[in-house]
């Protein structure tokens, strides 16, 4: 009995993109099936380890491809884990990973085609369309109660499922070419296709009965054996990706764990692209034999983002997966391959700043999700941060290091502002008293900057200080223009104490000021504006915070204002608690700046009634 399935929305919409627009390079379907063949013979192998109970249990591990150029057919079979009728729906009929999912939704209603995006990640399975008109897949489980069954499709609408007598355990895929592509249908030109990556796979691919690879593993391979373009269809291959590897580090270890490790950084950042949260993607192998191939607490959550392989001979073959996440072995792998990776960056950013630069572009929040959650490698990660500074040129970044360097005698915390761009940062008014002083001040203008000063607190030993905050220390510097007097200047505060009372808790005349009138400093131990607006999009109460108010006595506008207050004390008053406001404002201080502008309008229509 036959049954018909539609596909899943998404599914057709992959399908159209990618049989009509996605790929020049059609062959890489090739590489797609027998990617999917050998995880299916990886994971034969996992099972085989665990299960006693495995249908036709003798069967080889390993691929076989023939080709017929009169019928013009490609077909892929292998003995891995075969499917369930459950699963070739799951499986061949849905797109199970959600931010694909997401990304299609959404590419959808935009009305935008996803195509070179989606181009950057493996298609799998649905790539066998760019070159087939019809596809079938015969199939039975590893398990013995499975059926025998094909799935067929023209790769349109759906595809139906049958009973199929006689196949054996594993996955048969046949691909009927359309006749633009019946070149696939010769063995000449499969075998020059598969031989460039056969041997990445770690079970025998044989072409019409010929083997075609040596089983080997490229990360035991010493690195001056493999090319650039070996390592990146490795990467390809191994990470079903379509993008190039932009890091290739290649190492391996003896002491204190004996390591051979292989990791690529993507060129892209799936996740930039609304593609949701990637999974990890390095595998664990024990003496080239894979044991898991997404290992959790192999590497610290921030690294989801590397591809590649770790083998260590010190694993133990037999060790359960469950009991292996927690072993201290898997937590000195992590920290071990961790240090050697943040290492490597740091080297790659003094050797290329511009590859790291345009890296740093893409993958900075993974680094700073890592300064948030990894405290042993925190202070290592902050020294990969790049920003610009009161000492950079618009554009250009620097590091901590080099702020370290410029660091005047005697100065002993690093000041930093975050807002939304260097521009509005500048037009603040907290930057002149540094500047007087010729003290660099970081511009962290990144969203998620503001709750990474939250778990930042030093770096090199030095406090890490918001310029926006009171209590810091400043040297008297000249100052130009006449101050008021003392005894003004103490009417004038006391005045102003008084009208302000219910907005800050103090205002002092400072240094800070060169040419701004007053600025609201937040209380030292405040938390960000930020974190404040977090607190209460939970629901939690954040506390209210105060600040204080820094006026500078040699502006026009206070000497004005002190003159203003006993001729129309009044218009003062309500002058000085707009100044004041629009102080808090910039400051991120006041909660609601409707009541701020409605406050001015009537300020307005005051002046000029
Ligand atoms: P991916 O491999 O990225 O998950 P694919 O579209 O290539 O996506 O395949 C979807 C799913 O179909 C796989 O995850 C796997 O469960 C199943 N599958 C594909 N090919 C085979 C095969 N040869 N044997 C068993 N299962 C397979």
């Amino acid at each position: 009995m036959s049954e018909t399935h539609s596909f899943q929305a998404e599914v057709k919409q992959l399908l159209d993109i990618v049989i009509n627009s996605l790929y020049t390079d059609r062959e890489i379907f090739v590489r797609e099936l027998i990617s999917n063949a050998s995880d299916a013979l990886e994971k034969m192998r996992l099972k085989q380890m665990v299960e006693k109970e495995i249908f036709e249990a003798d069967l080889p591990l390993e691929i076989n491809i023939s080709t017929d150029d009169t019928a013009n057919t490609i077909t892929i079979s292998d003995h891995g884990i075969g499917m369930t009728r459950e699963e070739l729906t799951e499986n061949l009929g849905t797109i199970a990973h959600s931010g694909t999912k997401a990304f299609l939704k959404s590419s959808q209603t935009e009305g935008g085609t996803p195509a070179d995006v989606i181009g950057q990640f493996g298609v799998g399975f649905y790539s066998a369309f760019m070159v087939a008109d019809r596809v079938e897949v015969f199939t039975h489980s590893y398990q013995k109660d499975g059926e025998h069954l094909k799935w067929e499709s023209d790769g349109t609408t759906g595809y139906q499922v049958e009973e199929a007598p006689g196949q054996k355990r594993g996955s048969r895929i046949v691909l009927h070419l359309k006749e633009e592509y019946v070149e696939f249908a010769k063995a000449e030109r499969i075998k020059s296709i598969i031989e460039r990556y056969s041997n990445f796979v770690s079970f025998p691919v044989n072409l019409a009965g010929e083997k075609l690879n040596k089983v080997e593993a490229l990360w035991l391979k010493s690195k001056n054996e493999i090319s650039e373009e070996e390592y990146k269809e490795f990467y390809q291959f191994t990470s079903h990706a379509g993008d190039d590897p932009r890091y290739t580090m290649h190492f391996s270890a003896d002491a204190p764990i004996m390591i051979n490790a292989l990791l690529f950084v993507p060129g892209d950042n799936q996740e930039q692209f609304g593609f949701g949260q990637m999974e990890a993607g390095v595998s664990l192998y024990c003496r080239k034999v894979l044991i898991d191939d997404q290992p959790k607490n192999l590497l610290p959550e921030w690294l989801r983002f590397l591809r590649g392989v770790i083998d260590s001979e010190d694993l133990p073959l037999n060790i359960s997966r469950e009991t292996m996440q927690d072993s201290s072995l898997i937590k000195k792998l992590n920290n071990l391959i961790t240090k050697r990776f943040i290492k490597f960056l740091d080297k790659e950013s003094k050797s290329n700043p511009e590859a790291f630069e345009d890296f740093y572009s893409r993958f900075s929040r993974f680094i700073k999700e890592g300064i948030a959650t990894s405290f042993e490698h925190q202070q290592s990660l902050a020294a990969l941060l790049r920003f610009e500074s009161t000492m950079s040129e618009a554009g250009k970044v620097t590091s901590f290091q080099e702020y370290q360097d410029r660091m005047k005698d005697g100065q002993e915390e690093i000041y930093y502002l975050t807002g939304l761009s260097r521009k509005s940062i500048e037009a603040k008014p907290y930057l002149e008293a540094f500047k007087a002083r010729g003290l660099e001040v970081i511009f962290f203008t990144d969203q998620v900057d503001e709750y990474l000063m939250d778990t930042l607190p030093d770096v090199g030993g030095k406090k890490l200080v918001s310029a926006d905050r009171a209590g810091i220390e400043f040297d008297d510097v000249d100052t130009e223009g006449e101050s008021l007097s003392e005894e003004d200047l103490e009417a004038l505060t006391s005045w102003m104490n008084k009208e302000l009372e219910e907005k800050i808790t103090r205002v002092d005349a400072g240094k800070r000021l060169t040419s701004s009138p007053m600025a609201a400093l937040a209380p030292e131990d405040a938390q960000s504006p930020q974190v404040r607006a977090m607190m209460k999009n939970l629901g939690e109460a954040a506390p209210v915070v105060k600040g204080r108010l820094e006026i500078n006595p040699r502006h026009d506008l206070i000497k004005n204002l002190n003159v203003l207050r006993e001729s129309k004390p009044e218009l003062a008053s309500k002058i000085v608690s707009q100044l004041a406001d629009n102080a808090l404002l910039v400051a991120g201080l006041v909660d609601d700046p409707s009541v701020v502008a409605s406050q001015m309008n009537e300020l307005v229509a005051d002046l000029i009634s």
